[in-house]
């Protein structure tokens, strides 16, 4: 008879981990091989959510049962393959293998790091790699932020911080309704991220000023002077501006000089959504795009994104790093000790998260291994793919481009002479779901003023223009 020590020896065992591991990491790499090799491996291998329901039920022996390799073959098998050159859907990175291995290591590690003592090595690194991430902003020395999971509870820090800064009263801990009721003019491009989380911190749907956009999908700085003055009529306190480095649907980028301006005009706190977009400040050629970013109060942006880790880890920054402790004002004093509660070590003290994974590891040892050039090219090269992407489509006769891309996001819809103008929505809708359920590409879809769109997003460095000339081909095709 076994008794729970044995089994616990043999689950820790580190004999097994070597060989269990060993056999992962060629599984693996078998698998990157075929993914990025594209070929007969369809992008992702369609199913309805409930066959995936039948395949992995909730069905647990009570004994050990199995083999690690066979099982890790199902889930190889029914997922999406983000590395395949076919992949160009939402804005998730197809991660570079080195940062999946440091994942890995977090994983086992599991420092946790709400406090400096649970991940000594962790902190350090994303103190740093926050340092440098500022420096590449354009921020001051005294700059400073978190990792958080994901641009989401990234966007939501910043806005916690700004009415902190800006309300003119502690709604931290008087709450919502302490003073006069608050809001954010935001584009009407914005993430919806904003606005839930706006509603999050109790300012209900008139938190949001929508802010109007150009026919480029960028934010009108000439209409912001009209949204203050509607939201003071009705009786509201604007105090922050939000704009997008890379609005979702199209990727625009909003002209961040002139909001920066306004903001510094009203005594507004100035916040860029650079989620996606932040990332150009590394690339020599298209950092003119976020010029004026330097001058905001806090930036979001996603390394999950456009630095090519795999989810989730969000930079937090601040103009003004002493920002950063007014997001989460409170204490735990079981954690913190009642200490100096400004210390850049413990991170908990600032991020929605107490645990969180070694967040830094993995973007720290991809930038010390590969070093800074390979993202600063990674950048210019997508963001030139689309750009030449976005000219064939347009002197394709049979294609049309939303608007000329910012970055590597594309809209553009397939409008042949022979279908007339009231199908197009439908027909761009069909033709996504052939392209996809057939596994051929995976791309997604948007609806813009004029119409339904069909949405790329070029972030797989391995997509060429060779497979972008196969999208436009399979997509007459399927026509
Ligand atoms: C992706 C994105 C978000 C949401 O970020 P997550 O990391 O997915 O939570 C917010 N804003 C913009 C502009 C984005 O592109």
């Amino acid at each position: 008879m076994q008794t729970f020590r044995d089994r616990a020896a043999a689950a820790y065992d580190p004999e097994r981990f070597r060989r269990q591991g060993h056999q992962l990491v060629d599984q693996l790499a078998d698998y990157l091989k075929a993914a990025t090799q594209g070929g007969t491996l369809p992008v992702m291998p369609w199913a309805a959510p409930a066959e995936n329901l039948t395949r992995f039920p909730a069905a647990f022996p009570e004994e050990p049962s199995g083999e690690l390799a066979p099982f890790m073959e199902r889930v190889l098998a029914a997922s999406h393959h983000l590395h395949h050159p076919h992949y160009v859907g939402h804005q998730v990175s197809a991660p570079l293998p080195l940062a999946a291995l440091c994942d890995f290591v977090s994983s086992l590690l599991n420092n946790g790091m709400a406090v400096y003592e649970m991940g000594p090595v962790s902190s350090a690194m994303e103190h740093n790699v926050l340092r440098w991430m500022a420096g590449q902003l354009g921020f001051p020395e005294s700059a400073g932020g978190v990792l958080t999971s994901g641009g989401s509870a990234g966007n939501l820090t910043a806005l916690l911080a700004a009415r902190q800064a800006k309300a003119g009263y502690d709604a931290w801990n008087g709450g919502a309704s302490a003073g006069p009721p608050l809001t954010v003019l935001v584009a009407e491009t914005a993430h919806y991220c904003i606005a839930r989380s706006i509603r999050i911190m109790g300012w209900g749907s008139e938190g949001v000023t929508p802010v109007p956009v150009d026919a480029h999908f960028r934010l009108r700085p000439e209409a912001l002077e009209d949204a203050l003055a509607s939201a003071t009529r009705a009786g509201r306190k604007p105090i922050a501006v939000v704009a997008s480095a890379g609005s979702t649907a199209t990727g625009a980028f909003d002209p961040l000089e002139a909001v920066a301006d306004f903001c510094a005009r009203h005594d507004l706190w100035f916040h860029v959504d650079g989620a996606h977009g932040a990332s150009a400040v590394l690339s020599s050629l298209f950092r003119a795009q976020v010029k004026g970013i330097e001058r905001a109060d806090s930036v979001v942006w996603d390394a999950h994104k456009m630095m090519l880790v795999p989810s989730l880890i969000t930079a937090v920054l601040f103009r003004d790093g002493a920002r950063s402790f007014e997001a989460f004002a409170q204490e735990a004093s079981y954690l913190f000790h009642g200490q100096d509660t400004r210390r850049w070590s413990d991170i908990g003290l600032r991020t929605l998260e107490c645990t969180k994974e070694m967040m830094a590891l993995k973007l720290y040892t991809c930038l010390s291994l590969l070093g800074t050039r390979f993202f600063a090219d990674y950048v210019t090269a997508t963001f030139e793919l689309a750009r030449r992407f976005a000219g064939r489509l347009q002197a394709s006769g049979d294609f049309e481009v939303a608007v000329a891309p910012d970055c590597n996001i594309v809209c553009f819809r397939y409008t042949p002479a022979h279908v007339p103008a009231s199908e197009w929505n439908a027909l761009q809708s069909r033709l996504r779901e052939q392209l996809i359920t057939r596994g051929d590409f995976y791309l997604v879809q948007t609806t813009l003023p004029k119409g339904v769109y069909l949405r790329t997003t070029l972030i797989n460095p391995l997509t060429s223009d060779a497979d972008l000339d196969a999208l436009m081909e399979a997509l007459r095709q399927a026509a």
